[in-house]
């Protein structure tokens, strides 16, 4: 085929890739389309790659010696990563998809990393736009990686749980940014000086390795879902900058739709939370002195399930807030069966959707969609929020944080400012939990200890289906 020709097919189909991509990251953004666009976008994916594959000079020669063929590399890399995923998405629990999702960010922002420094070691001096956008590359690439790594050893609980004060934080970060950013100045400016090429590179990519851990390792409770997603709009970034240093279309525009949407849901997420991004990265999580741990002295009361099946028989309006334990104990299904008995007994039925109950956005509508719980029953804060004192029964179903009132009424609690889901406010308020475990925070909850408030201990799925029993023999 000629050279011309195979060009031509070569960009049509990173164009049908780039359309397939679009359309569907438009997909997935309604529920019952999701999977759709989601195929859609793995379709675009696999045109993509086999269309580098087809540039041999992205991926080296076609030699008969395996050793020195770039496709048995790609090949072997392809199938070991393919096996890796299937085992693992396979066994992950649903539980556990928030901190796979950051490991993900993480390893986006590696693989722009790696594919900067191999553009760099093969081609050490390059033009002034080249030198910048693969330094950029680099810094961005790197950030994500450590950021999303301290992400993942937070939410699964392996490493820096607690958030960690490091002091003169933002001057510390500032230093780092931007000795980065003279060594891609240093880089962009080295000309035939290969030597002091090597040295901002290596100053660009150790400066941003450490500023995504000091970034990250000092955000916590409801700042983390923020974090997150600011991650997953740097690891499309470094994506897309990575394009523009190895001049590849299709990395530009998938590394643009990551790096947009990741930074539209920030904002949307900043807002939801109250937050600016500018309060999330160069404020503190737990600087503020917290009255946490002093507590008020009281003892949560507890609540049989036969007790509390008779509040629940009598009420006309009850509220289900769920949370993370919801998960935990995969009880929607059993919630769901409470709710159709409550309406069937007359009561007006709604769940109250906190923007980050959970481990990551849109869990809990994912979790209850799944056990049908039909869509216009989920309202978020500020719709269930002002019908609050006019519920009878308000139950929290292993949330924690995200009714915690000190985010409304403690200025000096670190979730202050924090948008909560109001249930201290409903007449009664049942708690479904384990025992005393503090929320992702690691924050006391004094909602627990107040008097319209009644623990029911024990795990939510088997409370909730504890109390479907009773309306069945009632
Ligand atoms: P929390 O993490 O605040 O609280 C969960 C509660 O569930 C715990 O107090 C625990 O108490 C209880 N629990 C755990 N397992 C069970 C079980 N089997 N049955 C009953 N209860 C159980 O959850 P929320 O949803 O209220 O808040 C989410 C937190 O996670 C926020 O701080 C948010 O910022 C953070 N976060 C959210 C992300 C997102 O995108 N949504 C991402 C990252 C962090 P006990 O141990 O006593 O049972």
């Amino acid at each position: 085929m000629n050279t011309q020709l195979s060009s031509v097919i070569i960009t049509v189909l990173y164009m049908v890739a780039s359309v397939l991509f679009i359309r569907g990251i438009k997909l997935l953004g309604k529920a019952d389309t999701a999977r759709r666009g989601n195929l859609l976008s793995s379709v675009g994916m696999m045109i993509a790659v086999v269309t580098v594959l087809a540039e041999k000079e992205v991926v080296g020669s076609f030699t008969a010696n395996p050793l020195t063929n770039g496709y048995v590399y790609v090949i072997a890399a392809v199938a070991i990563g393919a096996i890796i995923g299937a085992v693992w998405s396979q066994k992950v629990e649903m539980t556990g998809m928030p901190q796979l999702v950051a490991l993900f960010n993480g390893f986006g922002g590696l693989s722009s990393l790696l594919v900067a420094l191999t553009q760099y070691l093969n081609c050490p001096r390059s033009d002034a736009f080249t030198a910048v956008t693969l330094g950029l590359t680099i810094a961005i690439g790197a950030i994500a990686f450590t950021g999303s790594v301290v992400a993942w050893g937070k939410l699964s609980g392996k490493m820096f749980k607690k958030s960690v004060a490091i002091p003169g934080k933002n001057y510390v970060n500032a230093v780092l940014a931007a000795a980065g950013l003279i060594g891609v100045g240093v880089y962009a400016c080295s000309g035939a000086n290969e030597k002091l090429g090597l040295y901002g590179i290596v100053a660009v990519t150790a400066a941003y390795l450490i500023l995504g851990f000091t970034m990250v390792v000092s955000i916590g409770g409801g700042d983390m879902p923020v974090i997150i997603s600011l991650l997953n709009a740097f690891s499309g970034l470094a994506a897309a900058f990575a394009g523009l240093a190895i001049a590849n279309s299709v990395l530009v525009v998938s590394g643009c739709l990551v790096g947009t949407s990741g930074l539209i849901l920030t904002l949307i997420m900043c807002k939801a939370m109250n937050r600016t991004l500018y309060s999330l990265l160069f404020g503190s999580f737990g600087a503020k002195s917290s009255k946490k741990g002093e507590g008020s002295g009281k003892e949560p009361k507890a609540m049989s399930v036969e007790d509390a099946y008779l509040i629940l028989e009598a009420a006309s309006s009850v509220v289900f807030i769920p949370g993370y334990g919801m998960a935990v104990a995969q009880a929607q299904h059993a919630v769901k069966e409470l709710a159709d008995k409550l309406e069937e007994n007359g009561a007006e039925v709604n769940f109250a959707i906190h923007p980050v109950a959970g481990r990551m956005p849109g869990h809990m509508n994912v979790l209850l969609a799944e056990a049908n719980v039909p869509y216009e029953q989920l309202k978020t804060a500020d719709e269930m929020n002002p019908q609050m004192p006019n519920t009878d029964v308000a139950i929290v179903i292993g949330a924690n944080d995200v009714v915690n009132p000190s985010a409304v009424n403690d200025e000096s609690s670190p979730l202050y400012g924090m948008p909560i889901i109001n249930a201290y406010e409903a007449r009664t308020v049942f708690v479904l939990k384990r025992g005393k475990g503090t929320g992702f925070s690691g924050i006391e909850n004094p909602l627990f200890t107040n008097d319209n408030t009644v623990m029911i201990y024990g795990d939510a799925k088997q409370t909730v289906s504890s109390l479907v029993s009773e309306f069945d023999e009632g």
